[in-house]
């Protein structure tokens, strides 16, 4: 009996959160640049991790935000977002808000809390939209900042408030380096990916025509300066204030649309961490054979806010046949398998500080699965506690989940990792 509950009482110890490395809030200029590759990669070496340019392999990333509050066009905008499937990003005037002082166009707290309950992101476009913040005294721009991100976070829930767009693209990035995440201006170029400057982004002014999307795919563009391959595989963030040609517009959307296949569409904040994350990883292998391919993904960010997971690519041994299962931490990682030509590749989700990652071959059967039956469940533990404490020649139906022939801690940890998924 003893002996069955120790494990408990070890794996408590053993969830407990670590905090390791640097947690920066947001990642300096002075770094060094994340090599962009030219086109999609397909890594030769077996077992070689690439960290993906943008989230899921895609070529390029694009972002749409709202600046200013336009209450007049909100219906259309969630509209726009539920027919096209994107997550727009309100960077909000708050004073207005706060004080209800002009509800049918900046709208009342309770229109945000729709609104984000709705799926749209609440941002910040500070208290009282001073275009002259780069000159005012520091305090007022503190006000400014951290005022507008309280007042968002108390008064929206369930999502934060953790990026800022500058009023005129005018403000103090080493104020707003001390409360967000990432600070948007309004220079109307393509954000280059290999050294963004993650406090001062860059952002087109309601431009998402194929002019700028085919920039960044193709390279090419009816607009002369745009009409170069410097751009390919930027991210396009644009912002709107309000929209008079609904039809045009949609019509640029249903053009990103048909293009999803190259094109991460994705809200502001979700490519701003998954863009620092991804600037700061580092990989460490820990196994590249024919039986398991492990490595430690970490990075120099914020653990708490900085949990989007990047994709890592690699190429599996042909041996494996292109099956393969994943594992981040002991638990089951999102993966999906590709082939090149006469090669096997997996691209699979993996957070940064986050525990190992581990691919091993074969069909994909659940961690802590014992039965197979799909789930991991109390029909699993018994067969674990059954063979508990075997030393050697176990099998997965006895709880030996990390395949190294006995029933230990280790098969009972990702047992418990995965009981009730
Ligand atoms: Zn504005």
């Amino acid at each position: 009996m003893g002996r069955h509950l120790m494990p408990f009482v070890l794996v408590a110890v053993l969830c407990a959160p670590v905090v390791a490395g640097e947690q920066l809030l947001n990642l300096p200029l002075d770094r060094t640049a994340f090599p962009v590759p030219a086109d999609i990669v397909w890594p030769q070496a077996v077992g070689e991790p690439h960290i993906c340019l943008w989230y899921g392999d895609k070529f390029a990333a694009l972002s749409i935000t709202i600046d200013d509050n336009w209450k007049p066009d909100w219906a259309w905008w969630m509209q726009m977002a539920e027919t096209y499937d994107f997550t727009p990003t309100w960077f909000t005037i708050v004073g207005g808000v706060d004080a209800q002082s002009n509800p049918g166009f900046s709208g009342v707290w309770s229109d945000f809390v729709a609104l984000a309950a709705s799926g749209g992101s609440i941002q910040s476009h500070t208290m009282t939209h001073n275009c002259s913040d780069d000159t005012r005294p520091d305090a007022d721009v503190h006000w400014e900042y951290s005022r507008s991100q309280a007042l968002i976070d108390a008064n929206v829930p369930g999502q934060r408030c953790l990026t800022l767009a500058y009023p005129c693209g005018v403000g103090r990035p080493d104020i707003a380096a001390q409360y967000f995440i990432a600070a948007r201006g309004v220079h109307g170029t393509p954000n280059k990916p290999g050294r963004i400057n993650w406090m001062m982004t860059d952002s087109s002014s309601g431009r998402i025509d194929a002019d700028f999307v085919n920039a960044i795919l193709y390279g090419t563009s009816g607009i002369s300066w745009l009409n170069s391959p410097q751009w390919k595989r930027a991210w396009l963030c644009t912002h709107y204030h309000g929209v008079s040609d609904e039809a045009v517009q949609e019509g640029h959307l249903a053009y990103i649309d048909s293009l999803r296949h190259l094109i991460w569409w994705a809200s502001f904040i979700d490519v701003v961490r998954f863009g620092q994350q991804r600037d700061s990883a580092t990989i460490t292998m820990v196994e590249n054979s024919e039986s398991r391919i492990a490595f430690d993904i970490s990075d120099r960010m914020n653990d708490q806010i900085f949990d989007h997971p990047l994709t890592i690519k690699l190429r599996l041994p042909d041996a494996w046949e292109g099956a393969a299962t994943a594992t981040q931490g002991g638990a089951a990682t999102s993966f999906t398998l590709a082939a090149q030509g006469d090669r096997d590749y997996i691209l699979l989700d993996a957070i940064p500080d986050r525990g190992p990652v581990e691919i091993r071959p074969g069909s994909a059967d659940k961690p802590g699965d014992a039965d197979r039956d799909g789930d991991v469940d109390l029909d699993d533990f018994v067969l674990l506690k059954t063979s508990f404490g075997t030393l050697s020649g176990a099998a997965w139906d006895q709880g030996d989940f990390d395949a190294d022939g006995d029933v230990d801690l280790d098969d009972f940890v990702i047992l418990k990792t995965n009981f009730g998924r």
